[in-house]
């Protein structure tokens, strides 16, 4: 098996097969939390190659360029767990389906691989569980200081080493949108394997490439996540580092996410997860076709976008962007949409990128409140997989323009 974990993908991240067919071209891109300060705007910006292919053999979908994590996933990566309402609300519930459906018993370790600020870990401290966290960014400082033990490191063999001399094995292991995010799909899923207890589960959430293909949400095809997951790539995935795919669920978490429960040795899948393989099977959603297809109606969408904001622009309106999340940047790079066309992005308070500039389209992303004063004629909303509930919130906050939906079809929406 051919070994590709950075650099271009030559051969399936997940079964090293060979003959990768291309489906979908974002262009070159830059790395979509590499925001710039000021001064940054006057220096070369580097990009990357961002296509996803597909492994016929075993119906991963993918990325043909593995950036190196160091630049993906630095010190200073601002991303943080806890801002993200959504994701506080996820991880309680699975706190408590954890608690009925797989006990343990007080003092039991879990290890959260890609713990962030230990937002998900938090919520299994409160029931009596030790908690570990691994996590290369800054993010581990913020979950320390908050008292969630973190180890500030890349999940590997190394730390996965210490953490059993030190702490012994885990009863539960977590990776919520991680999993598709390490560059060595096989060596995280056998030190995963190495790190749990025989009678443990582990619970991976990803991205599910059934809601992606369903919602077009091309827009979180980037470089962070490397590996577009339905049930059948991760099956095998996980048999092939000794565990067995117990259980899967669909979880609205990050625009669509499938929740994968796992045990070592040989077990049997439950019903429901059956029934979403069959559900994959019946929509043909590994198939070569159905994802051109899926590709066509991207490359649909961004020039319908783009026509329908230079025609407004050319009318004089002036349009913002209602936030600047990581999943914006492949959008408005891909699109052309730039500083030209939006006068800035207002992120909520307290966000670290206020004051920065989007990577690639530098655009100026300021405070929220400045879309209350400023009343623009439009907002794109970007966050558009949550994009009612940030629409109800910001109307009520007091905006009066209108609103633009980007994606799945690109319109004005003027709620009341
Ligand atoms: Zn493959």
């Amino acid at each position: 098996m051919k070994k590709n974990t950075i650099g271009r993908v030559l051969a399936c991240q997940v079964c090293g097969s060979g003959g990768l067919t291309p489906i979908l071209s974002l262009g070159h891109q830059p790395i979509v939390q590499e925001y710039l300060k000021e001064e940054g705007l006057h220096e070369p910006e580097v990009t990357y190659p961002l296509n996803a292919v597909l492994c016929r053999k075993c119906g991963l979908l993918q990325l043909d360029y593995i950036p190196d994590p160091k630049v993906v996933f630095p010190p200073h990566y601002p991303y943080r767990t806890g801002l993200t309402n959504m994701l506080i609300r996820n991880f309680r519930e699975l706190a408590d389906i954890l608690e009925r459906d797989y006990p343990w018993k007080k003092g039991d370790l879990i290890v959260d691989v890609g713990s962030n600020d230990g937002t998900l870990l938090s919520g299994f401290k409160d029931k009596g569980m030790k908690v570990l966290g691994v996590e290369p960014t800054g993010a581990a400082k913020v979950a320390n200081k908050n008292g969630i033990k973190t180890i500030q490191d890349f999940f590997n063999n190394k730390v996965v080493n210490y953490i059993k001399k030190k702490y012994g094995l885990a009863k539960v292991i977590t990776a919520a949108n991680v999993f598709a995010h390490i560059n060595d799909a096989p060596a995280l899923a056998k030190n995963i394997s190495n790190l749990l207890d025989k009678n443990g589960v582990f619970i991976s959430e990803s991205q599910y490439l059934m809601d992606i293909v369903e919602k077009l949400e091309f827009d979180t095809i980037y470089h962070e996540h490397l590996r577009f997951y339905s049930l059948k790539p991760i099956k095998g995935l996980l048999e092939d580092a000794g565990m067995s795919m117990i259980d899967a669920e669909r979880i609205s978490a990050a625009g669509g996410s499938i929740r994968v429960y796992a045990k070592k040795g040989k077990w049997p899948v439950s019903s429901r997860a059956k029934d979403l393989m069959r559900k994959e099977e019946e929509a043909g959603l590994t198939d070569e076709k159905t994802l051109l297809d899926f590709a066509a109606k991207a490359y649909e969408a961004k020039n319908d976008l783009l026509a329908l904001l230079l025609k407004l622009k050319k009318g004089g309106a002036r349009i913002a962007a209602l936030t600047s999340p990581a999943r914006s940047n492949p959008l408005l790079n891909f699109t052309k949409i730039n500083d030209t066309i939006l006068d800035y992005a207002g992120e909520k308070k307290g966000s670290p990128k206020i004051g920065l500039y989007t990577p690639g389209t530098h655009i100026r992303v300021v405070d929220e409140s400045r879309i209350f004063e400023d009343q623009p004629d439009y907002v794109l909303v970007l966050s558009w997989h949550i994009g009612q509930e940030l629409i109800k919130k910001v109307r009520e906050a007091g905006y009066k323009g209108k609103f633009i939906l980007p994606l799945p079809v690109p319109r004005i929406v003027n709620l009341k």
